[in-house]
């Protein structure tokens, strides 16, 4: 017997239909690429994202095709977004942090039949287009006053190309499994791969993050989206705003301390979400310009590791909550949230730390386990590590064009790749990348722990531990550092300062220090070009 309820498909347009009706003062604000601060709501968005719809349609743009950007966060990305999905249409991030070779790769790969840029990487897309074989027209995201002199075929200024369209064009009907968005992941080895999202994927994962117990966003909120619409979907707050009609602000271009603050100021923002390295600049800038965040509640971290220092410093200094958070570009993204569970919400502040250290819980709607080499699940006692697998609605279960399919097994769990131990109390803690665990003497060491502590010393900006061969041991630990600015520290000062914070074997053998440490596209740090660069190396322990 089937249930007697209302087909009512989850199609991410409706969000910001709903948004239009029911918030439509909610502000949208962008810091443009040309400078100024633009203001606009969920009222005006809405009929805008239906011109751009139309004005696809009317350009040939159909079910199932893919329309690539290439473009900071911004109102303008925003309305092509839900323009494009409106139709069916698949909006395809594409990050301008990677070489022109892998944009042109993926851009090729997902078959993009158009492209909306932001002018501040014309030369990039100039560069790039001769070689674009299936794209027919380009979109630079600005006003005709501002459009690139570019030898592109059939350029466009947005508010040109929308001009005419209808702001009352009706969104298409299809099922809420169509793909509505693809992200390629960054691939550090072999090709990225592409995930693609569907409409019900999103707007479930945007439903499961916006919790109380996970970003816990409400209507009051202003939420800086500082996280890149092309890193996995911004996280969801373009979903998740809308949707629960709160404000949202969009930092454009620039992620510097300075620019960042004045958002955070000027527009009152009470909740926020980027990756370590920006609340670094951030936080240096605080410092050293003696300010404080008066309205900000509570910051996202994820996409690596948050140190224990810079949560301490965020909590302490200024009161504003951390939220760790871990996820992948196949889990649309986030998988787990390290908001305070009731039996720890109480405990002294440092024990509390050490929850907060941890990569989070999952919300309704993420299955995990660890598994050993045998693919034998590892008990939850907060000890065990292995392999993480996931399951779930918002979770790929393959990857475009069937590459990558290792990662998925017969019973649907993705493997993550990630190494991590699951706690009773449900908070997982990841260790390392399966690549990037350093196996000594058949143990496992986990590298982002002692990176973690590292880069608590006053002197260390950044931190990387590689496993090094090691005649006896397989591998051992070298700490790689980039001291900051104006700051000297030894390498006994560094292993004085881990001494007792770490198992004694889980010492580096020695201590590198570099001017900067290489990263990837979205931010992580590369370890596999730091083991490369490190790959003869000797350590003084080796002749032991
Ligand atoms: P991406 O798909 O580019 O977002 O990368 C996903 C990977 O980033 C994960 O599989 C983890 O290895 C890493 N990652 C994301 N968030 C965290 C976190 N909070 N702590 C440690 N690693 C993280």
């Amino acid at each position: 017997m089937l249930g007697l309820m209302q087909d009512w498909p989850l199609l991410v347009h409706k969000i910001l239909d709903h948004a239009a009706l029911y918030h439509a003062n909610r502000e949208v604000v962008t810091r443009t690429v040309e400078g100024p601060i633009h203001h606009t709501t969920y009222g005006e968005m809405a009929p805008r994202a239906r011109r751009v719809a139309h004005a696809l349609e009317r350009r040939g743009i159909k079910l199932g095709d893919r329309v690539a950007t290439l473009a900071w966060n911004s109102y303008r990305h925003m309305e092509t977004w839900y323009g494009i999905t409106g139709i069916g249409a698949v909006y395809h991030t594409l990050n301008p942090r990677l070489f022109p070779d892998q944009i042109v790769y993926i851009a090729n790969h997902a078959n993009d039949r158009a492209l909306f840029f932001d002018t501040t990487f014309t030369d990039l897309v100039v560069q790039i287009a001769p070689k674009l074989k299936n794209v027919e027209f380009y979109v630079a995201l600005c006003d005709r006053e501002h459009l690139p002199k570019a030898d592109l075929p059939n350029l466009i200024a947005y508010e040109d190309f929308i001009a005419d369209a209808d702001p009352a064009f009706a969104w298409k009907d299809f099922d809420e499994n169509t793909a509505c968005g693809l992200c390629y992941t960054s691939g550090t080895t072999g090709n990225p791969k592409g995930v693609l999202y569907s409409h019900r994927s999103n707007v479930l994962h945007a439903m499961m993050v916006a919790q109380a117990d996970a970003h816990g966003l409400s209507n009051k909120d202003s939420v800086l989206a500082v996280v890149p619409m092309f890193h996995a979907n911004a996280w969801a707050l373009a979903f998740e705003a809308p949707m629960v009609g709160a404000k949202i602000v969009f930092p454009g271009p620039k992620f510097d301390g300075a620019s960042i603050y004045e958002l955070l100021d000027t527009e009152k923002v009470t909740m926020t979400a980027a990756v370590p390295t920006v609340w670094l600049m951030l936080l240096q800038y605080l410092e050293e310009n003696n300010l404080k965040l008066p309205n900000l509640n509570s910051v996202l971290i994820g996409g690596s590791a948050c140190p224990r220092s810079m949560i301490e410093t965020f909590e302490k200094k200024y009161g504003v909550e951390v939220i760790h958070a871990w996820g992948m570009t196949e889990m649309s993204p986030l998988g787990t949230l390290g908001t305070m569970k009731h039996d720890i919400v109480d405990l002294p502040y440092e024990q509390k730390l050490d929850y907060k250290c941890k990569q989070g819980h999952a919300p309704f709607g993420v299955e995990m386990k660890i598994v050993d080499a045998e693919d034998r699940e590892l008990p939850r006692d907060g000890k065990a590590f292995g392999r993480l697998k996931v399951r779930g609605p918002a979770i790929a279960k393959g990857y475009m064009g069937g590459d990558g399919k290792d990662a998925f097994d017969s019973e649907g769990w993705f493997d993550t790749g990630d190494v991590a131990t699951l706690d009773p109390r449900g908070y997982m803690t990841i260790t390392d990348r399966a690549k990037d665990v350093i196996k000594s003497g058949g143990e496992w060491i986990s590298s982002i722990e002692i990176e973690n502590l590292a880069v608590g010393h006053p002197a260390v900006a950044e931190a990387a531990v590689i496993g090094v061969v090691h005649p006896k041991w397989d591998e051992r630990p070298l700490l790689v550092v980039v001291l900051k600015e104006g700051k000297t520290a030894s390498k006994d000062d560094l292993l004085n300062y881990l001494s007792g914070k770490i198992a004694k074997w889980w010492m580096p053998d020695d201590v590198a220090f570099v001017d900067e440490l290489p990263h990837t596209a979205t931010g992580k740090i590369q370890k596999s070009a730091l083991r490369e660069k490190f790959g003869s190396y000797r350590l003084p322990t080796a002749a032991e």
